[in-house]
């Protein structure tokens, strides 16, 4: 059975006394909400915090409210309330659908929308036992000097695995921080980096607070996860797709972000504007999912083959355009 190390646990209820411990304890502190991948990630002593901070005692970070544009959502609103909350369902229902297919029910009643936004970058090689990981001398990521993955790279390829991250920068939601230092906002394009160690734009001493979401106004959104198995598992592909038709049916703009083909969600719109000022045919999506295809670039470092992960992205990108184009193909 693999254990937790010791370490110290505080609790506070108030969010700038957890702001102030953060401060006080730096790199040697963690947060913890739902704890559904820092637990385990501390059982294999890949995370090693000496203070973990949990936040759900802090009222302020739960709420789940409308706002005079869009919503808000706290950062320890659990990903259950997210999947069934009725006016996020209506609104954001892509948003609804992402959390709703993140991992196991028991899970999404733990696990945060926060928690995920978060969420440590995943690896074949790091994902593993401290034995199992010491047996192969580690890796870059932790304790360790090599990448298995790419042995001649200077950086860490581990993958953004996150379902409700790709959505989260197809909404261009904002994403807003607290530390002893002050609030700052940061776009969500902008808060996940493309490197597997240093995955966030996000200092150790900063809280997620909460996540604004900007009004929809006519967008068609929705969100594509394939993996291994339906009732469980990470994401290996996940397409978010947002599409805006005017009264004549011409497409107004058009977005497109894959998540787990890197270790930052992957921003594709450029590559779907040729849909734009058109009247969206199954010929031009085609061409988009092509081009799409040739974009995503999946390590062979997580589930199943890279190369079939590659081919599906094809298929389930003109599968999101479809949907938010409204094109419907004919059966084979
Ligand atoms: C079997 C299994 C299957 C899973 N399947 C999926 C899946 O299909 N899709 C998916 O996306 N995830 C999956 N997960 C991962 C995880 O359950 C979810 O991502 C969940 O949303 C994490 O939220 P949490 O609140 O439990 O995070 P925690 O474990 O509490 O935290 C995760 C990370 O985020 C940081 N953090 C948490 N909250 C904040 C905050 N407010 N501010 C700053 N940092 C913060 C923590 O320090 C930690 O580094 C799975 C996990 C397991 C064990
Ligand atoms: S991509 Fe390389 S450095 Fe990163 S976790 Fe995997 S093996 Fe380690």
């Amino acid at each position: 059975m693999l254990r937790l190390p010791r370490f110290e646990y505080r609790a506070p209820l108030e969010l700038g006394e957890a702001a102030a411990l953060l401060a006080e304890h730096g790199p040697a502190a963690a947060v913890v909400a739902g704890g559904t991948d820092l637990f385990p990630n501390m059982k294999r002593r890949q995370q090693e915090p000496q203070l973990v901070i949990g936040l759900r005692g802090i009222a302020a970070l739960r709420a789940i409210e409308p706002t005079a544009e869009g919503m808000r959502i706290g950062a320890t609103a659990s990903l259950h309330q997210v999947a069934n909350h009725p006016l996020i369902a209506r609104r954001y229902p892509a948003l609804a659908a992402a959390a709703g297919l993140v991992s196991t029910p028991h899970l999404r009643r733990m696990g945060t929308v926060g928690g995920n936004l978060c969420l440590d970058t995943r690896c074949t090689y790091y994902d593993q036992t401290y034995h199992w990981r010491k047996s192969i001398d580690f890796c870059k990521k932790k304790d360790g000097d090599i990448c298995w993955v790419a042995p001649g790279s200077p950086r860490c390829w581990a993958v953004s695995s996150s379902d409700t991250a790709p959505v989260a920068v197809a909404l261009r939601a904002q994403l807003h921080l607290t530390s002893a230092r002050g609030e700052r906002r940061v776009e969500a394009g902008a808060f996940f980096r493309d490197d597997g160690i240093l995955y966030l734009n996000r200092r150790p001493d900063e809280i997620l607070t909460h996540v604004e979401l900007p009004p929809l106004d006519g967008w068609r959104m929705t969100y594509e996860k394939l993996r291994r198995r339906g009732s469980f598992d990470f994401p290996i592909l996940g397409v978010a797709a947002a599409a805006k038709l005017d009264a004549d049916g011409l497409v107004e703009d058009v977005r497109l972000v894959l998540g787990a083909v890197g270790s930052a969600p992957v921003d594709q719109s450029a590559l779907a504007q040729p849909l734009v000022g058109h009247k969206p045919s199954r010929e031009a999506i085609d061409d988009v999912a092509a081009a799409a295809y040739k974009g995503a670039r999946p390590l062979d470092n997580t589930d199943l083959h890279y190369a079939w992960r590659k081919k599906m992205a094809r298929v389930y990108v003109a599968r999101a355009l479809d949907t938010v184009c409204m094109v419907h193909r004919e059966s084979a």
